[in-house]
C-alpha cells in the first residue's frame, strides 16, 4: 500500500527525521495561508502516489503567498501525468505547501526489503533528486548497499559509513548518522516494504533533511497497523483494481491483450496467460479469485472483468477443490445476469462438483463453450475471438 508524501513526511516526523516545516491544503487559500505562516518563500507539491512529479510541473517553487495560491490553483483538481502513472494520471486533491529549502547537496537513500540479503537493504548514493535507475545504470559504483541486520536493525557504525560514504560533511556525520538509523526504524517498526528519500539533502545551513518521503507498506503486515491502514487513498488507485482489492479478490490488468481470465491460484493463472496466447490472443487482465470463494465473490469477479473495456472474451479456469464448481457456476450464471453481457465464455471446470457446474452452465443458456482442458480452451478461444489482430500481443 503507497501513501502520500505529506502522510509520510508525519511519519518521518514523528520518528524524529528532520523534515521542512509544511502544511497540507485542499484549496487554493489554504495553500496561500500556509505560505504565509511558513514565510513566503514555499514549494508547492501535488499529493499524488506518484513520483516523477518534478519534471512534470508537480513541484512549483515560489516567492510569495499568491504565487503559492497560483501553483495550487494549476494543480488542485487536475490529473497529473508523470513518468510513473498510467496515460490519464492521477487525481491531485492535495497539495503540500513546504517551507524552501535552500539545498546544498541533494543525495539518495532508501530501505528495501532485499530477498538476496534476507534482510532490509539500505541504498544510498551522492547522486540524489535524479532518477536511481539512471544512476544504477550510468554509474552503479555510486550506489552503496549495507544490510541492516533483520533482529538488531542498522548498526550506528553502518549509518556512520553510510554517511561517510555518500560525502556528508564530517560536522553532519553524527545528525546524519541519526537520521538513516531513524529511516530504519521506520522501515522495521511499521513493516514498510520501501522507505524512499528522494532527495535527501544538505541545507546551505547545515542541516540534512528529506526533502521528499515515499514510504509503501506490506500489505499482509497491514493488520499490524490499523493507524498506517487508515492512510489508504482508494481514489490514487486503478478503479477496477480497488473494486477487486475490496472484494478480497487479485485483479491484474495488462496491456494489450482482449482476453479477460478469471482463475483460482497463481499457478493456474500463469498457465492459462500461456493458452491464451497459444490461441493467438493475449490476456487483457486476469481476476484470481483464490481457494473459497462464495457465489457472490464470482459473481463481483465477472463483474470486474467485463467491466475492464479491453476484453472481448472471458475465459474462465478453474480447479474445484475447497472451491466448488456449482458455486462458481452460480456465481457465474449471476454475474452475467447482472451485467447483461453477450460476451463469449469459454470454461474450463475441473475438481469437486464440476459436473453440476458445467450443467448449471449449460441450463442457463449463456453464450458459454464448455472444453476439457486448457488445449480445447485455445482452440475454443480462437473460434469465439476470430482471427488473430494486431492487438493480441501483450508479450
Ligand atoms: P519528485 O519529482 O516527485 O520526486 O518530487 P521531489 O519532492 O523530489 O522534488 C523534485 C525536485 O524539486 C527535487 O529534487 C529538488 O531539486 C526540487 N525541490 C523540491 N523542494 C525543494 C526546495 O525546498 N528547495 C529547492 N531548492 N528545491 C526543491
Ligand atoms: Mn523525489
Amino acid at each position: 500500500m503507497n501513501i502520500h508524501e505529506y502522510q509520510a513526511r508525519e511519519i518521518l516526523e514523528s520518528y524524529g527525521v528532520t523534515v521542512p516545516r509544511a502544511g497540507v491544503a485542499s484549496t487554493p487559500d489554504e495553500a496561500r495561508q500556509l505560505a504565509v505562516d511558513l514565510g513566503g518563500r514555499v514549494v508547492v507539491k501535488a499529493q499524488v502516489h506518484a513520483g516523477g512529479r518534478g519534471k512534470a510541473g508537480g513541484v512549483k517553487l515560489v516567492n510569495s503567498p499568491d504565487e503559492a495560491a497560483e501553483a495550487a490553483a494549476g494543480m488542485l483538481g487536475t490529473n497529473l501525468v508523470t513518468h510513473q502513472t498510467k496515460a490519464g494520471g492521477v487525481p491531485v486533491r492535495k497539495v503540500l505547501v513546504a517551507e524552501l529549502t535552500d539545498i546544498a547537496d541533494e543525495l539518495y537513500m532508501a530501505i528495501t526489503m532485499d530477498a538476496d540479503a534476507r534482510a532490509p537493504m539500505v541504498m544510498a548514493s551522492s547522486e540524489g533528486g535524479v532518477e536511481i535507475e539512471e544512476v544504477a545504470a550510468n554509474s552503479p559504483d555510486k550506489i552503496v548497499r549495507v544490510a541492516a541486520d533483520p533482529l538488531i536493525g542498522l548498526t550506528a557504525y553502518h549509518a556512520r559509513d553510510i554517511a561517510t560514504e555518500i560525502g556528508i560533511p564530517i560536522n553532519l556525520v553524527r545528525q546524519a548518522t541519526a537520521l538513516i538509523t531513524n529511516l530504519c526504524r521506520v522501515f522495521q517498526e511499521l513493516d514498510a516494504s520501501l522507505v524512499e528519500i528522494n532527495p535527501l539533502v544538505v541545507t546551505t545551513d547545515g542541516r540534512v533533511m528529506a526533502l521528499d518521503a515515499k514510504i509503501a507498506f506490506e500489505d499482509d503486515a497491514l493488520f499490524r497497523h490499523k493507524e498506517v491502514a487508515e492512510l489508504r487513498d482508494p481514489e490514487q488507485n486503478d478503479e477496477l483494481e480497488q473494486k477487486a482489492h475490496d472484494a478480497g479478490l487479485a485483479y491484474v490488468k495488462l496491456d494489450g491483450g482482449r482476453v479477460g481470465c478469471m482463475v483460482n491460484g497463481a499457478g493456474l493463472a500463469m498457465a492459462t496467460m500461456d493458452i491464451t496466447k497459444t490461441a493467438g490472443a493475449a490476456p487483457a487482465n486476469f481476476l484470481d479469485v483464490g481457494g473459497g470463494a462464495a457465489e457472490d465473490k464470482i459473481a463481483e469477479a465477472l463483474e470486474i472483468i467485463v467491466s475492464d473495456s479491453d476484453v472481448e472474451a472471458i475465459l474462465v479456469n478453474l480447479f474445484g477443490g475447497i472451491l466448488r464448481c456449482d458455486v462458481a457456476a452460480r456465481g457465474i450464471v449471476m454475474g452475467v445476469s447482472s451485467t447483461g453481457t453477450q460476451m463469449p465464455l469459454v470454461v474450463a471446470m475441473r475438481g469437486t462438483n464440476s459436473e453440476e457446474g458445467l450443467q448449471i452452465l449449460a441450463d442457463a443458456g449463456l453464450n458459454v463453450t464448455t472444453v476439457g482442458d486448457l488445449g480445447e480452451a485455445a482452440t475454443a478461444l480462437t473460434q469465439v475471438l476470430g482471427p488473430t489482430s494486431s492487438n493480441g500481443e501483450n508479450s
